[in-house]
């Protein structure tokens, strides 16, 4: 299975992305943990002491390096798809699909995931409303690159990798 996950953060990509590979054993590139294991810095530190522009090279290397072997589960950050060379690359690359939730259902989980507030770079402070202006931005760029959408709201990780699944067997 060739299959690439992505939305916003909080959506689940990391959590749904290891499932469904682990369920195929397929492999399974997280390109945010890539990053971090090859800078040897959290994603945090590298916004923090090289900028969000450097950030994004290097992500756009990891979602490079991801997608040079076939048959993975990748899932990405939630901002790789404002890049067209990403967009591109991603595509390319195999089914598509774009987790979904709803703005309070996100921001609880990004609040409530205490393990991952230190690694991720902080939002600019501006709370829900923030989170629901960066979502705003970012909705055609998932509608245009998703084959598939999927909601996540109230849903188990593991009934929505049984969605993926599921679609991914009637194509
Ligand atoms: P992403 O990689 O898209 O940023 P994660 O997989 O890291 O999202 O999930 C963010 C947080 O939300 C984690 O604490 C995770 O356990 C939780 N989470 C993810 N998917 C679900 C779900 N379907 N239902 C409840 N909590 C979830
Ligand atoms: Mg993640």
């Amino acid at each position: 299975m060739n299959v690439v996950l992505i939305g916003y953060r909080g959506c689940g990509k990391t959590t749904v992305g290891r499932m469904l590979a682990n369920r195929n054993d397929a492999g399974f590139v997280d390109t945010d943990e890539l990053i971090v294991h090859q800078a040897g810095a959290s994603i945090a530190d590298i916004f923090a002491n090289q900028g969000e522009p450097h950030f994004r090279k290097l992500e756009e290397a990891a979602i490079n390096m991801a997608t040079k072997s076939a048959g993975r589960v990748i899932s990405v950050g939630g901002g790789a798809v404002e890049s067209k060379t990403n967009r591109s690359t991603l595509r390319g690359y195999g089914t598509v699909v774009w987790l979904q939730a709803d703005i309070q259902t996100l921001w609880n989980r990004i609040s409530s995931d205490a393990q991952s507030q230190g690694q991720r770079p902080n939002l600019a402070g501006g709370g829900l409303e923030e989170v629901e202006q960066v979502l705003n931005r970012r909705t055609p760029l998932y509608a245009e690159l998703a084959h598939v959408a999927i909601a996540t709201t109230n849903r188990h990780p593991n009934a929505i990798a049984e969605d993926i699944e599921a679609w991914l067997a009637i194509q």
